[in-house]
Parts: C-alpha cells; sequence; structure tokens
C-alpha cells in the first residue's frame, strides 16, 4: 500500500541521517503510518463495523496530533492539519458521547529515549510527545495500579465508549456519509448547526414536561415561544453529490447527474467545481486529493509517488 511503502521508504531515509536532520523524517514516516491506518479506519467503516473503525480514527486522531506538535515540516503540516479536521468530523457523527476514563499510580517508569526513571525534581531533559533526532520521546510504563475509573465526556483517549444496556447505538449518520464516498480520500465536508422544527412535530411532548430540545427547561418556558423546537442539525455536502432536506437530524445529499469521464477507467469522477454544492474545500474528484497529496510530498526528501500506487492506493479498501 502506498502510504506503508512511503512510511518504510521515510524509515529508511532517516538512518542515512544523522541528529536532528533526521526530524523531517520522522514526520513524513508518522503522517504516512496515520494516513495507512485512516485508510484501514475507512474500511471497517464501509463494512459497517463501527467500532473498530472509531478506534482506528482516534489512533489516526492521536498520531495526526504528535506530527502538528512536532512543527513537520510543509506540506506534511498543512496534510496533517487538514485531515485532523476531518477525523473531527468523523466523530461528530458517532453516537459515543460518554467515556470510562480509567487513573492510574504510576510506580515505575522510564523515558523512552534515555531510559531513565524521569520526574519533576530529577528530570532527564526530554519532555514526552517531543521528538529528539527524529525519534518519538514517551514515557514508557513498566509498573502501575489502577485507582479509579472516572465517566468523563472529554477523555484523554476516546477508546473506552459506554453502550447503554437498554439501548442501541445509532449509526445511522456515519453509514449515511460513508456510503456515498468511493474511497478514503473522497472529497467531503459538514457542519453542525441548529434548526426550528414546526411544533406540530412534537405534539406528543406536554407543553408541562421537559422542552424535546433537550434545554432542561419546560417546553412551555422554552421553544414554544419560538417559530419551532431548536434541533441539532447535521448539513452534509459530499463531491459528486447535491444537499437536499431529509429527515429532521440532517440535510441529506443524492447524487448529481454523472458527468462525462474525464480520466479513463474513472467513472462518476470530475475534478470541475461545478459538480459541487456548498463550500467545499476540495473539489477535486475522488483519487485526486490523493495524488496532490503525493505529489507535494514528493518534492521533499522522500519519493516514492507513482501515479499508479495513488489509483491503487484510492482503491486500497476493496
Ligand atoms: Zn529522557
Ligand atoms: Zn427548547
Amino acid at each position: 500500500m502506498f502510504w506503508r511503502k512511503l512510511a518504510s521508504d521515510a524509515r529508511a531515509a532517516k538512518r542515512r541521517v544523522q541528529g536532528p536532520a533526521r526530524n523531517p523524517f520522522w514526520s513524513v514516516q508518522a503522517y504516512a503510518d496515520a494516513m495507512a491506518t485512516y485508510v484501514s479506519a475507512f474500511a471497517h467503516l464501509k463494512r459497517g463495523r463501527y467500532y473498530k473503525g472509531w478506534c482506528a480514527l482516534e489512533q489516526v486522531e492521536l498520531a495526526l496530533e504528535r506530527v502538528v506538535r512536532n512543527a513537520a515540516p510543509e506540506p506534511v503540516l498543512t496534510l496533517a492539519a487538514e485531515r485532523a479536521q476531518i477525523i473531527t468530523l468523523w466523530q461528530s457523527l458517532f453516537p459515543y458521547r460518554v467515556f470510562a476514563s480509567p487513573g492510574f499510580l504510576n510506580q515505575d517508569w522510564a523515558c523512552s529515549i534515555c531510559g531513565k526513571r524521569s520526574t519533576p525534581i530529577d528530570p532527564c531533559g526530554h519532555i514526552p510527545g517531543q521528538v529528539y533526532d527524529g525519534e518519538f520521546c514517551s514515557v514508557r510504563i513498566t509498573k502501575t495500579k489502577i485507582l479509579e475509573v472516572s465517566l468523563v465526556l472529554h477523555p484523554v483517549q476516546k477508546y473506552s465508549v459506554l453502550t447503554p444496556e437498554d439501548r442501541e447505538h445509532d449509526f445511522s449518520l456515519v453509514a449515511y456519509v460513508v456510503d456515498r464516498l468511493n474511497d478514503p480520500f473522497h472529497a467531503w465536508t459538514g457542519e453542525w448547526t441548529h434548526r426550528r422544527h414546526p411544533h406540530s412535530a412534537f405534539v406528543e411532548h406536554p407543553l408541562d414536561g421537559p422542552c424535546p430540545c433537550n434545554s432542561s427547561l419546560r417546553y412551555r418556558e422554552c421553544c414554544w415561544g419560538e417559530s419551532g423546537v431548536r434541533v441539532k442539525h447535521f448539513a452534509a455536502q459530499i463531491a459528486g453529490y447535491q444537499a437536499y432536506e431529509e429527515g429532521v437530524v440532517w440535510s441529506g445529499v443524492k447524487p448529481l447527474p454523472l458527468p462525462p469521464p474525464v480520466l479513463p477507467g474513472l467513472p462518476n469522477c470530475d475534478p470541475s467545481p461545478r459538480l459541487v454544492v456548498g463550500p467545499l474545500p476540495q473539489t477535486r474528484c475522488p483519487t485526486l486529493p490523493v495524488r496532490a497529496a503525493m505529489n507535494r510530498q514528493a518534492s521533499g526528501p522522500v519519493q516514492v509517488a507513482t501515479s499508479s500506487t495513488a489509483t491503487r492506493l484510492g482503491l486500497g479498501y476493496l
């Protein structure tokens, strides 16, 4: 796969230089590894394995944070920051809201760079999360004790999702978007806003009961005086689709008429902006962002890109 190959080439290139000159190669390697994980996250979502997809997206989020924090060279920094926004958008489509967060008492640990048991009083000088001469610094915990588990809304890591016993999670928004994407880099975006929906849709809610907008006020004192009930709204924009209204939760999209194919073997693919409704950041055909990204990377120190790998990459999840 293209990203695995890019990562291993960056690793090989890193070994050929010394000192801080290795850092840009670490950035390329970390970004390429993150994108390989992103491709597998997309494959999980395509097959309806939402929790596995969620966990892979979380790995990508954390990996991209590491790349951005270490001031990767352009264009890796821009690519990582752009992809991080898409990861946040993906995560917002999931129904997971509450997470288990374990609290640990670490009894023994070592710096991954120098092996020292660094403490605030006797620090080793390496900061976890920073890259030193092409090596990422982390704290290796060798002995720990779990103290407690808290329920939190904003966890450090989002793997420990909680599933209510009496309810199923609703992944319909994730499914809706992923069903309409041809490949992991198909351009799409979306926006969470609010809309007022007519009171006639909420007749079963008594005026003295809780407002259906979940404000924790009474219906009569909250939305009843307004033009409608305030409902969370997601508007999706997907390259090759146009927006229309669907349901009460989000604006749906439907396919635009097929344009004539512009690249041999790539039907349903037109890079011209006229196909896209709404402020899409990328209005290229699904496989083109990959190729553009690759060309930008190819101007850096690592050159492994060929157009055939890009085409394969676009189909990597199949
Ligand atoms: Zn150290
Ligand atoms: Zn209300």
